[in-house]
């Protein structure tokens, strides 16, 4: 959006700042394609965008609008990839059958002197596409890839967390060269996104030598024999000293077990994330996320799980099963909401209590409704039975 920057706050957050003496910009543009501010939520975009398809489109109140669901990998994605390698294989798929001219994901951009060490890119060949597998738990902005878009004529698919689809979804509706470019959305299934401070803490988890320069990342190493939920954060350092030039590469390991509860407990979380309910990429043609669910966490080389919203991923889907590139077995969306149960409880079930506390300040409208009673939330049936305990002692008085 002319005008507005995007840039780091203190708490480490990607935040579009307004520097002063810029006039003309345009606010209500900048509100409707926001995800956070105003414009339709992500039911009525899912309605939108999958709904009108006269194929069967099933409605989950927790998965949201899809077509099928699968738990799957895809075997030479899957190696290097967080979980199964969908998101990887999809980006490829598109690519190789010429739907689309490049590929928008995230890929490790250290070197740059504005610390955004991950960023969007374009890629146009498949070696560049794995370079940008697996996870960045880092905050990223598609500000300079949408402007690559705008310039440069082509057809995309592009990879982000629920909100940037949302963001997208919006953008499309009042930008028609983005809506004619952007032809896929592949959905990255998100409970929280951490901020840049969240990878320093992983350094110092790891054993980096305070003060290192934090020369590349991985968020997430599969280590073999062990389950899915149990990898390796890996963080390469190099001496921060100016006369270290040259200095060799120090690579330090944690595992995730080792960490601590900073995903349930959420630190390093943006504070919007605590107004976001959408977990499951409503909005997406496809949303892949890791299996969590009994049996594929024990495989730790990773299964995914996906769910196919558009005629166009289930169409891409089913050429990738005929063509052996994937192994597949269905599932139920009970299952895969199962298996999201976290990011579900805390954005749908306690979002309604956030929403009550933050009654008398702005915050977005959403989907849930403000809530006080957090124990009703939490367990069905406890409201009525509280009702019930306060109606108690006067009725028992009126007896006596
Ligand atoms: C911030 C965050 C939170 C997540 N939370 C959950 C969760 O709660 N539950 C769950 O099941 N899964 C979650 N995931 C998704 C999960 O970690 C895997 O990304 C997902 O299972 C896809 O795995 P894959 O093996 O199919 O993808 P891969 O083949 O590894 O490919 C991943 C693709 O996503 C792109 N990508 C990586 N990070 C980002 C990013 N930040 N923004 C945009 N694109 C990106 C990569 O460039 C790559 O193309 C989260 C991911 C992120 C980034």
């Amino acid at each position: 959006m002319p005008g507005i920057r995007i840039d780091f706050n203190r708490y480490g957050d990607l935040v579009a700042r307004l520097p002063s003496g810029v006039r003309n910009v345009d606010f209500a543009t900048a509100s409707a394609v926001c995800p956070f501010a105003g414009g339709p939520d992500e039911s009525t975009i899912a309605a939108e965008v999958f709904g009108g398809d006269a194929d069967p489109v099933r409605a989950h109140p927790e998965i949201g609008r899809f077509r099928s669901a699968f738990a799957a990998y895809a075997p030479p994605h899957r190696e290097r990839a967080s979980s199964g390698g969908i998101a990887s294989w999809v980006l490829g798929a598109s690519l190789r059958q010429g739907l689309v001219d490049g590929v928008i994901h995230v890929a490790p951009s250290f070197g740059r002197d504005d610390g955004r060490v991950f960023s969007y890119r374009v890629a146009t060949t498949p070696d560049a596409i794995s370079a940008g597998a697996t996870s960045f738990y880092f905050p990223v902005s598609m500000d300079e890839v949408l402007r690559i878009v705008k310039e440069r004529p082509g057809r995309y698919a592009i990879t982000g967390v629920p909100c940037f689809h949302k963001a997208l979804r919006s953008l499309r509706s009042v930008d028609p060269v983005i809506d004619e470019r952007i032809v896929l959305q592949v959905g990255i299934v998100c409970g929280q996104m951490k901020s840049a401070h969240y990878m320093r803490f992983l350094a110092a988890a790891a054993g980096a030598p305070r003060g290192a320069r934090v020369v590349d990342a991985c968020f997430r190493r599969k280590v073999e024999g062990r389950p899915a939920n149990d990898y390796a954060v890996e963080v390469k350092t190099q001496s921060s000293d100016a006369s270290a030039e040259g200095a060799p590469v120090q690579v330090h390991r944690v595992m995730n077990s080792r960490i601590g509860v900073n995903w349930g407990m959420g630190y390093f979380k943006p504070k919007a994330c605590d107004f976001c309910d959408d977990v499951l990429a409503e909005t997406a043609d496809l949303a892949a996320m890791d299996a969590w669910l009994p049996h594929y966490v024990e495989d730790g080389r990773g299964w995914s799980l996906v769910v196919l919203r558009s005629r166009l991923a289930e169409r891409l889907w089913h050429e990738g099963v005929r063509a052996g590139d994937l192994v597949q077995r269905p599932v139920t969306a009970q299952q895969v909401a199962d298996s999201q149960r976290g990011g579900l409880n805390h954005r749908r079930k306690l979002l309604g209590y956030r929403l009550w506390l933050h009654r008398r300040a702005w915050h977005p409208a959403k989907r849930q409704p403000a809530r006080r009673d957090l124990s009703a939330r939490a367990a069905p049936g406890a409201a009525a039975a509280r009702v019930a305990a306060r109606a108690q002692p006067r009725a028992l008085a009126a007896h006596r």
